[in-house]
C-alpha cells in the first residue's frame, strides 16, 4: 500500500509533458494480457516479478494507473535523467564503439592476426553500409569442415553492448591462442563468426538522433519520403526473420510507426537477408545474439503465447543453466523462453528462425542474452562494459568449446587397448585403465565444462596393463571432459560426471 501511495504522490507532483520511465506491475494473467494490449513500446519485462518497463508520457502513465495497475516510476523525466547521466555521451557513444570505431577495431584485429581471422562483408544496408563479419579460426582463409558458432550484436541499434562483447570475445580467443588450451582448442577445431553490428544504419543513426534513449530499428524508408524520419520509418530486424513471422500482433507489430514493426514481409530487410545467407552457408550449430537489457538468457520459443518450450528444451535448458550458473564466475542470468523470462512473446526473431527453420539449414541452438540494466548504461563508465563482457564471455566460450570438442577428430590408437574410465559417474576417484604393447608417451587432461584445464599429466608408460588414479575429491559436482592424447592425436575423449557429497 505504501508503494502505491508513493507512486500516486510522484505522479501528482510531476507536471508538464514529461516522458517517464516506469515499471508497471500486473497481478493476473488477464491483467498482463490487457496491459500488452495497450501496445506500448516495451523496454523489458520480468515474468518472475510480473512487470513491464516502458517510457510513457505523464498522461498515459496516469491512465494506466487509473486502470488499476501499480505504476512504479523509475524516473519522472527520462530526458532530464539521461542528460544528467550521460550528457552528450549517448550520442557520441561514450565508451561504446561507434560503427566507425568498430570497423577500425576489426581491421586492427585482422592486421594483428592475419592467419587466424577472415574479415568479410556479408551484405549492405538500405543506406549502403557494410554489415561486417569476422571469422576466427586456424586457416581462416579456408573453409574447413569444422563446427561453427555465431556471435552477433546490435540487431537493435540502441543496444551497443553486444558489439563490445563480440570484440571482447575475438580478442580473448586470439590473444590466448597458443597460450590457453581452451582458446587454442576453439580456434583449431571450430570456426567462430562474429557480426558485431547487425544493424549499422540504425546504429549510426544514433549518432545524430537526439533522443535520450536512442533508436532501435533499422532505417527502412517506410513512407518513401526519401529521408529518415523516426516517427515513420524503420523495421525491427529482430521481428523480421522468417519463422512464424507475423504470428500475431502482440509479438510483433504490423504498424510501421511501432518500435517492433515487423516489416512488410519476412526477410524484407537487407540485414536479415544477410544474416540468413550467412546462416544458410555456415550452418552454425550454436548462436548467441546479444541484446539489452534485463540480465536474462532467452531460448526459443519466442512466438508462442504460453510457456511452451521447444522440442529440444531439455538440452536447451541444460546448456542455459551451465552458461549462467556453472561456468567461470556465474552471471546468474534468469533463463527461459521469452514468456518465461520477460513475460511477453516475440515473433520473427533471430532465435526462433535459427533454431526452428530446419529445411534450408540444420538446426542451430540460438540464444539471446539481454545484458545489463539499461541500454546505454556504460556510456560514461568503462568498468561497466568490462564487467558486462566478463558476464557474457563464459557463455560464448561454453558454446565455442562445445563446438570445438565436436570438431576434434577421434583417432584410433595403434598401441593402446582396453582403455576404460571407471566408475562414471565418479565420486572420490576415477581409475583409468589401459593396456600397452609398447612404450607410449601419453598426456592426460581433465577439463571442466568451460574448457578450463583442471588436471594435466604427461608421462611415458611401458608395455603391460596400467592403472592411473585420478583423485576427484577436490572437484565440485559437474560434467568434465577427460582427454587422453598421444602427441597430436586424441586417443580418448570422454565426458566424466563427478558427483560429490
Ligand atoms: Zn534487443
Amino acid at each position: 500500500m505504501k508503494k502505491i501511495l508513493l507512486c500516486i504522490l510522484l505522479l501528482a507532483v510531476s507536471a508538464g509533458a514529461r516522458t517517464m520511465w516506469v515499471r508497471v506491475y500486473y497481478d493476473t494473467e488477464e491483467a498482463r494480457v490487457q496491459l500488452l494490449a495497450n501496445d506500448f513500446d516495451l523496454l523489458t519485462g520480468s515474468a518472475q516479478n510480473r512487470y513491464f518497463e516502458y517510457f510513457l508520457d505523464e498522461k498515459t502513465a496516469y491512465d494506466v494507473q487509473a486502470q488499476g495497475y501499480i505504476v512504479n516510476i523509475l524516473h519522472p523525466d527520462i530526458t532530464t535523467f539521461l542528460n544528467e547521466t550521460y550528457g552528450n555521451l549517448r550520442m557520441n557513444f561514450g565508451e561504446y564503439y561507434t560503427y566507425d570505431e568498430m570497423v577500425q577495431e576489426i581491421e586492427t584485429i585482422s592486421a594483428l592476426y592475419p592467419a587466424l581471422t577472415h574479415l568479410t562483408s556479408i551484405g549492405q544496408t538500405w543506406q549502403g553500409r557494410d554489415i561486417w563479419a569476422v571469422k576466427v579460426s586456424d586457416n581462416a582463409g579456408m573453409t574447413e569442415a569444422e563446427p561453427r558458432v555465431l556471435i552477433s550484436g546490435a540487431h537493435h541499434a540502441r543496444e551497443p553492448i553486444g558489439c563490445s562483447i563480440a570484440i571482447d570475445n575475438m580478442y580473448w580467443l586470439l590473444d590466448n591462442y597458443g597460450a590457453n588450451d581452451t582458446a587454442t582448442a576453439i580456434v583449431n577445431n571450430s570456426e567462430t563468426w562474429f557480426v558485431p553490428v547487425v544493424n549499422p544504419d540504425g546504429y549510426v543513426f544514433n549518432e545524430t538522433y537526439d533522443d535520450p534513449w536512442g533508436w532501435r530499428k533499422n532505417c527502412r524508408d517506410n513512407n518513401n519520403s526519401g529521408q529518415m524520419e523516426p516517427e515513420f520509418d524503420g523495421v525491427d530486424p529482430n521481428r523480421n526473420y522468417g519463422y512464424m513471422w507475423g504470428y500475431n500482433n502482440v509479438g510483433s507489430s504490423p504498424d510501421p510507426t511501432h518500435g517492433a514493426y515487423r516489416g512488410p514481409e519476412a526477410f524484407s530487410e537487407p540485414e536479415t537477408q544477410a544474416m540468413r545467407e550467412l546462416c544458410d552457408s555456415a550452418e552454425f550449430i550454436y548462436a548467441v545474439n546479444y541484446h539489452a537489457y534485463g540480465n536474462i538468457l532467452i531460448v526459443p520459443w519466442g512466438y508462442i503465447d504460453s510457456w511452451v518450450p521447444s522440442p529440444d528444451s531439455e538440452e536447451y535448458y541444460a546448456m542455459a543453466e551451465s552458461m549462467t550458473t556453472y561456468i567461470g564466475v556465474p552471471n546468474n542470468y534468469v533463463f527461459g523462453t521469452g514468456m518465461g523470462t520477460l513475460g511477453y512473446e516475440t515473433n520473427g526473431t533471430s532465435d526462433d528462425w535459427m533454431y526452428g527453420e530446419q529445411v534450408e539449414k540444420p538446426k542451430c541452438f540460438a540464444f539471446s542474452p539481454e545484458v545489463g540494466s539499461s541500454f546505454w548504461q556504460a556510456a560514461t563508465d568503462t568498468n561497466i562494459i568490462v564487467n558486462q563482457c566478463n558476464d557474457a564471455r563464459p557463455m560464448n566460450i561454453f558454446l565455442e568449446y562445445r563446438a570445438a570438442l565436436l570438431g576434434i577428430e577421434e583417432t584410433e590408437a595403434v598401441s593402446i587397448s582396453n582403455l576404460s574410465v571407471w566408475p562414471n559417474p565418479v565420486h572420490d576417484r576415477a581409475i583409468l585403465r589401459f593396456d600397452l604393447d609398447w612404450h607410449v608417451r601419453l598426456a592426460v587432461h581433465l577439463y571442466d565444462i568451460t574448457g578450463r584445464l583442471i588436471y594435466a599429466r604427461t608421462a611415458e608408460y611401458g608395455p603391460g596393463i596400467h592403472e592411473l588414479y585420478l583423485d576427484t575429491r577436490r572437484l565440485s559436482s559437474g560434467v568434465y571432459v577427460l582427454r587422453i592424447s598421444q602427441g597430436e592425436q586424441t586417443i580418448l575423449k570422454e565426458k566424466v560426471v563427478i558427483i560429490r557429497g
